[in-house]
């Protein structure tokens, strides 16, 4: 099955010039989702992940059936304000201007080897934001995990030095 198919392209969303992929048809496809969700967990099994780390919202559609299915954790990467209990904060940039993202003090332990799943690696800020969470908590970052990298925006400059795969690109 190719993956690709499953990937809507619209133009123009959600600012002119811009193309969105939109997973949702992919989601939607019982066969692709299950395919795409197999395809990571042998990666994460690969790098030896014991947890996975993922961004609202689409990181966790993509990175909690990696989990169940590894029987391993995930926890969640969340704007500010979002999770109840103590966090850790680290601001990163965006097109204007910068945002927050989170994650609960415990929700690492030092030393364990994570995975990060998220379904889309464009500029590479959020995964960037989440490397630098993961490793504040004293996470070893061991594999990073996408359905679709859009090359020409060069994201992957962002996590050089990291192991990571796409199943797609664009
Ligand atoms: P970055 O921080 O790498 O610039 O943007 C990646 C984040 O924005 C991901 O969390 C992803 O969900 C979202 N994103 C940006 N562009 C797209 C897109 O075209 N399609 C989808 N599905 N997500 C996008």
């Amino acid at each position: 099955m190719n993956l690709n198919d499953y990937i809507a392209s619209i133009e123009d969303y959600p600012k002119e010039g811009v193309t969105f992929r939109d997973i949702t048809p992919l989601m939607a496809n019982g066969p692709a989702f299950a395919q795409a969700t197999q395809e990571i967990v042998d990666y994460a099994r690969e790098v030896g992940a014991e947890v996975a780390v993922g961004p609202e919202a689409r990181g966790f559609i993509v990175g909690c059936p990696v989990a169940y299915a590894m029987e391993i954790g995930f926890a969640p990467v969340r704007k500010k304000g979002k999770l109840p209990r103590e966090i850790i904060e680290v601001e990163y940039e965006l097109e204007y201007g910068t945002d927050v993202l989170t994650m609960h003090k415990d929700a690492i332990t030092p030393g364990q080897k994570v995975v990060i799943i998220d379904d889309l690696l464009a500029t590479g800020g959020t995964v960037k934001a989440t490397i630098d969470l993961v490793e504040k908590l004293g996470g070893e970052v061991v594999g990073i995990a996408f359905l679709i990298e859009l090359k020409e925006l060069n994201g992957r400059e962002k996590i050089e030095g990291y192991n990571y795969k796409a199943l797609m690109q664009y």
